[in-house]
């Protein structure tokens, strides 16, 4: 698997390493998912890919299958954790979009009524 160069590992890199804990739920060859450590609702769960796209912007065409796999990766973890028919998929994408971590990253969010439009 391609590992960032250590100036660009972020602390997403370091759960992939488990050089640090986190709550996983799934995991497979290419991405992971992990509760997130501040959640907004009852079910906020972090879908990532291993490889590390520091933003969505920044994937590319060799990029389409992860991003499909990340996808229905997001459905399953939804699914597991009983909010399969009622669940956000979020990616802020930049700091002008609150994007906090350079590693490309699914919010998945529910568990309670959603609003729209987000702020
Ligand atoms: P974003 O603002 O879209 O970049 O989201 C980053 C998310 O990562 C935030 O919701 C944080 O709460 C979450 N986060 C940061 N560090 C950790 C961690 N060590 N374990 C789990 N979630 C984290």
């Amino acid at each position: 698997m391609q590992k960032p160069a250590p100036a660009d590992a972020t602390i997403f890199s370091k759960i992939i390493d488990k050089e640090i804990p986190a709550n996983i739920v799934y995991e497979d060859d290419l991405c992971l998912a992990f509760k997130d450590i501040h959640p907004c609702a009852p079910v906020h769960i972090l879908v990532i890919p291993k490889k590390p796209i520091p933003r969505l912007c920044d994937a590319s065409e060799d990029d389409k299958v992860l991003l499909g796999h990340l996808n229905l990766v997001a459905n399953q973890v939804a699914a597991d954790a009983g909010i399969g028919d009622a669940f956000r998929l979020v990616v802020n994408n930049g700091e002008g979009a609150c994007q906090s971590v350079f590693h490309l990253h699914y919010h998945v969010i529910g568990g309670r009524t959603l609003q729209w439009p987000p702020g």
